[in-house]
Order: structure tokens, then sequence, then C-alpha cells
């Protein structure tokens, strides 16, 4: 698999802190990565040096493969919204896109009217100015902001922080139509791992500094064992159903419960076959063991905000 960006050994050193550990990470192109982490885990110093905004203290990182003198002309194509994302606040959405074209040499005429759309920005009023935007509404013009000259890796800290399920939702839109529209690369960071969930296609979980794990989200779903759980009066007939439908189940020590493996994308199906048997059916639903859970307990417990 070819990497967008891979570190090796990265490390950053505040005096006797050492705010990032010999980081290794992979970033499959074309790909959303997402940085997990709880605050002060090290994500922002992590995007900080490959972004080429600090120097790391020990290590290295490969960006499209490059490392050295020739990597920091490559530094053009990654576009970055970390911390605050330069909005001009007196400025409107369409002012403060078209300083940051000019600013690197872009002719903003096509550029920024294309950008607002990307982001749904394109029916706010013209005279509206950037400091009277919504937290969503600011976000979403740190991504247009940071997509200007069309970059092939987006480095996003936090985009989704203090955002709600509305505008968290928007944001996940947009990165998914950049990655499959665009082909675009994302690295986005976030305290917490559900939020980044039917969006990221991989994953690190950092902790003080140490990147624990990485992970696709094939395996975060195996891993964070899914499965469906029925609750019926009649759990022999109910087993009797799901095995003419050759699905494996079996009883659960919770009474008139049944817990069936996989077969996720099928609880419509299944609840009518039960139905349609003239079982009776109380409940069907999706359970999750939540990986949240899992890596908190491993990175020391804590709960998100
Ligand atoms: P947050 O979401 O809160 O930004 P984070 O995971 O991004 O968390 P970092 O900001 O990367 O974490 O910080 C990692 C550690 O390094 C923290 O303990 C922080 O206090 C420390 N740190 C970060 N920047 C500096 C700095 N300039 N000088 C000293 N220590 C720093």
């Amino acid at each position: 698999m070819g990497y967008i960006l891979e570190t090796k050994d990265l490390t950053k050193r505040y005096g006797s802190k050492i705010a990032v550990n010999s980081v290794n990470m992979h970033i499959p192109e074309g790909q959303i990565y997402g940085l997990i982490g709880r605050n002060g885990a090290g994500k922002t110093t992590i995007m900080r040096m490959i972004s080429g905004l600090s120097t790391p203290t020990k290590g290295d990182y490969a960006l499209f493969g490059t490392t050295g003198a020739k990597r920091r002309r490559l530094l053009s194509q990654v576009g970055v919204l970390i911390e605050a994302p330069g909005i001009y606040p007196k400025f409107s959405a369409q002012e403060n896109l078209r300083i940051k074209c000019i600013a690197l040499g872009v002719d903003p005429r096509m550029e920024v009217p294309q950008l607002l759309q990307f982001v749904g920005l394109e029916g706010v009023d013209r005279r509206k100015s950037a400091g009277s935007f919504s937290l969503g509404m600011r976000q979403r013009l740190g991504i247009a902001l940071a997509m200007v000259g069309q970059p092939k890796l987006l480095i996003l800290d936090e985009p989704i922080n203090g955002l709600d399920p509305q505008g968290i939702a928007e944001v996940r839109e947009i990165l998914v139509r950049m990655r499959d529209e665009r082909g675009i690369s994302i690295l986005i960071s976030s305290h917490i791992l559900g939020e980044l969930d039917k969006v990221a296609d991989w994953y690190g979980v950092i902790n003080e500094g140490e990147l624990l794990d990485e992970f696709s989200s094939e395996q975060l779903h195996l891993r964070s064992g899914k499965y469906v759980k029925i609750r019926t009066g009649n759990t022999e007939g109910a087993l009797e159903v799901l095995s003419g439908m050759n699905i494996q189940a079996q009883l659960m020590e919770e009474k008139d419960c049944i817990r069936v493996e996989g077969h996720l994308d099928q609880t419509a199906g299944i609840a009518r076959a039960i139905v349609n048997a003239g079982i009776d059916l109380q409940e069907i639903f999706l359970r999750t063991l939540s990986l949240e859970d899992y890596y908190l307990n491993m990175t020391g417990g804590g709960h998100h905000e």
C-alpha cells in the first residue's frame, strides 16, 4: 500500500517533557486516517511537525514518499487546519478565501465559489462577517481555507470538536466527499473515537505521546464486537427461523435474548422473518461493545467532554 505520509520514530521533546515519543504512523493514500487520543496526548504536536510548523527533536517523516529538502517543496500540497484556523473575523467567507488564494498565488475567481459550494457556505449572505459565524460555519470555512490550492493531503486538528450532531454530520459528509470526489487523503484528529466512526478508513490511537495501535475500520468493527441482539418471547422458535436463514445465533445469558454475530445489515430481514413466522418479537437492535471504552481503559480511564 502506498503511504502519503509515514513517520519514523517521530519525537518531540519540550525540555524534559516528551510530547511525542518515537511515533511510527502510516497514512495510506486516498483514505481518511483518524488520530485518536485524549487532550494532551500529542495529536497537535504530531500534526504541527508533519505540516512543517515545528521541527522534530528526533525521527523523520516521509511525505509522498519523500524526505529531506525535496519534501519541503511538497509541503505546498498539504492543507492544514490546526488550532485557530486563521480566519479574519471582520471579513466575509468570500474575502477570507480570496486573501488565502492571493497569498498562495491561486486565482480566486474559480477557486472561491467552488470551495464555498464544497463546504456548503455558498448560500451565506456575502456581507456576513466570519466573526458572526456559528462554530459549524467557522469550521467549514476553516476546512475551505485548508483546501485552497487543491492540496493532496489535508491535516485537520479536531475539526468537529464542539460541534452539535448536525454540524458533525456536515463535516463528516464534506470529508467523505473530499476523499471520494477529489481523492484527497485526510488526517483528522479527535478525542472521541465514536465521532470518526463511519468516516475514517484507518485509525491511530495515541496516548501520552505514544502511538498505541493502528488499525483499519474493518478491524475496528471486528474488535468493537458489534452484534445483533434479539429479544423475543419465543427464543426457540426464533433460533429455528434464524437457522432456516443460515444465520448462526446463540442464546444469551440475559433472559429471552439471542445474539447474532455478523449480519449487521440484515436486521430488517431478520425481524421480518421472525414476525412472519408468527413469533413474538420484542426488540431487535445492534449492540456495540464500545472500543472507546476499551481504549479508555487501556489509556488509564478518564472521560470525554
Ligand atoms: P489537545 O487536543 O489538548 O491539543 P493534543 O493531543 O493535541 O491535545 P498536544 O497539544 O500535542 O496534545 O500536547 C502534548 C503534550 O505536549 C502536552 O502535555 C502539552 O502540554 C505539551 N506541549 C505541547 N506544546 C508545548 C510547548 N510548546 N511547550 C511545552 N509543552 C508543550
